[in-house]
């Protein structure tokens, strides 16, 4: 088993495929886009399936593709295809916006893929271009049936915003009623690829829990899954369960398992961290797999205790990039 030097299992890596999206969420990036990588500055499929089975081979178990919006990016089925073929590769998952999903479920079904974690906010369609820029509720809520019809379990995520869509977290709750999904609610952290100054999060975990026990008083907590971020409750009588995930209080990070490769191939052993090793650059310098893997485990021996700790030790000062840089 990988372990960093607080004794942590590493067995996750969430791998962003593109900086690019076809949504403009106003806590992810301005609304006029970012200024994308370039083609070169991209890993290539192939640099990523490298990295992947190198990783496999360390001992990482479960991938998550991300991005951007990784249905955007060209030709990422056949990637997916090869990747979820790599052996000791025990789950991939992928986090998407349902734009562009819902006709590619069945071949997601077929590679595999039990789980899919589905970005929704609101489910008010005003308020859904309000918060996106965008007119595509339906389509994603499309994906959302289209993925439940094919046995796939769907994590909603919903991030929690003042003055944006507080009036969503009791309807999205009610969500969990007749269907089975689980709906988490995520504080909302300054990764919005502006200049955020962030002195105090209105909505953190302990606030969005006395929202959801305002109408549902018998909420109760369940137990959380080994290395879940979320905390996570059930109302009887429903169908599907709710999680609260305390993204900007970081109170998860002592048994946090996972790394981040970013769409241009930085590591990242913590989200709030700057980027600990430009692993594209090693793999372009001609680095052999065990020079590859020992680039890797020395990052991983020199991880930051925690969130907090991260985002201290960045060089740049303050956080000014968007998750679509980094993949959430
Ligand atoms: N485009 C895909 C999507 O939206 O699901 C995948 C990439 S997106 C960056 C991954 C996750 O990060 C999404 O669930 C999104 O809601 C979350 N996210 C983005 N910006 C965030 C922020 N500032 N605070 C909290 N979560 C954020
Ligand atoms: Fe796109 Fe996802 Fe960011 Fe929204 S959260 S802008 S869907 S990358």
């Amino acid at each position: 088993m990988l372990k960093d030097n607080h004794g942590r299992n590493i067995n996750y890596l969430r791998l962003a495929v593109t900086d690019r999206c076809n949504l403009r969420c106003f806590y992810c990036m301005p609304e006029e886009g970012l200024n994308w990588l370039s083609r070169e500055a991209l890993l290539t499929y192939e640099e990523m399936l490298r990295l992947c089975w190198v990783l496999i081979g360390m001992g990482i178990e479960k991938i998550r593709i991300t991005g951007g919006e990784p249905f955007v990016r060209k030709d990422i089925m056949p990637f997916l295809t090869e990747l979820s073929q790599i052996k000791g590769l025990k789950e991939l998952t992928i986090t998407t916006n349902g734009v562009l999903t819902a006709p590619l479920v069945p071949e997601l079904k077929k590679l595999g893929i039990r789980s899919v974690n589905l970005s929704l906010d609101t489910l008010d369609r005003n308020r859904f271009f309000a918060i996106t820029h965008r007119d595509e509720l339906d389509k994603v809520m499309d994906t959302m049936h289209t993925l439940l019809a094919h046995d796939i379990q769907v994590k909603i995520n919903a991030v929690v915003m003042e003055g944006k869509n507080i009036q969503d977290i009791l309807p999205l709750v009610a969500l969990t009623k007749e269907l089975p999904v689980s709906v988490r609610f995520i504080e909302e952290m300054p990764f919005n690829g502006g200049d955020s100054h962030y002195p105090v999060l209105h909505w953190d975990h302990i606030k969005i829990l006395d929202e959801i026990k305002s109408q549902y008083t018998d909420i109760h907590k369940i137990a959380d899954p080994a290395y879940s971020t979320s905390y996570n409750y059930k109302i009887p009588g429903h169908k599907g369960d709710v999680g609260i995930i305390a993204a900007y209080t970081r109170s998860f990070c002592g048994s946090c398992n996972r790394i981040r490769i970013t769409p241009q191939g930085a590591l990242k052993t913590c989200l709030y961290d700057g980027g600990v090793a430009n692993i594209r650059d090693i793999m372009r310098s001609g680095a052999t797999d065990a020079e590859l893997q020992t680039a890797l485990l020395y990052a991983i021996s020199n991880r930051a205790k925690d969130g907090h700790e991260a985002e201290q030790q960045r060089i740049a000062g303050g956080i000014h990039e968007s998750m679509a840089t980094i993949g959430g």
